[in-house]
């Protein structure tokens, strides 16, 4: 049992723009929250998003 790796500290995903640690979408290369992706997602033309 390698429970070593668990305890190796990933840096939580944090929201860019709010600072916050919930939902925090990594995809499309961004690093931003649920609720600021909305924002952002329609800044940059994304229309559909399924969260
Ligand atoms: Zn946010």
């Amino acid at each position: 049992m390698a429970k070593d790796e668990a305890k190796k500290k990933r840096e939580p995903p944090t929201c860019e723009i709010c600072g916050t640690h919930r939902r925090v979408i990594r995809k499309y290369g961004l690093n931003i929250c649920g609720r600021c992706f909305r924002e952002v997602a329609h800044k940059i033309g994304f229309r559909k998003y399924g969260i």
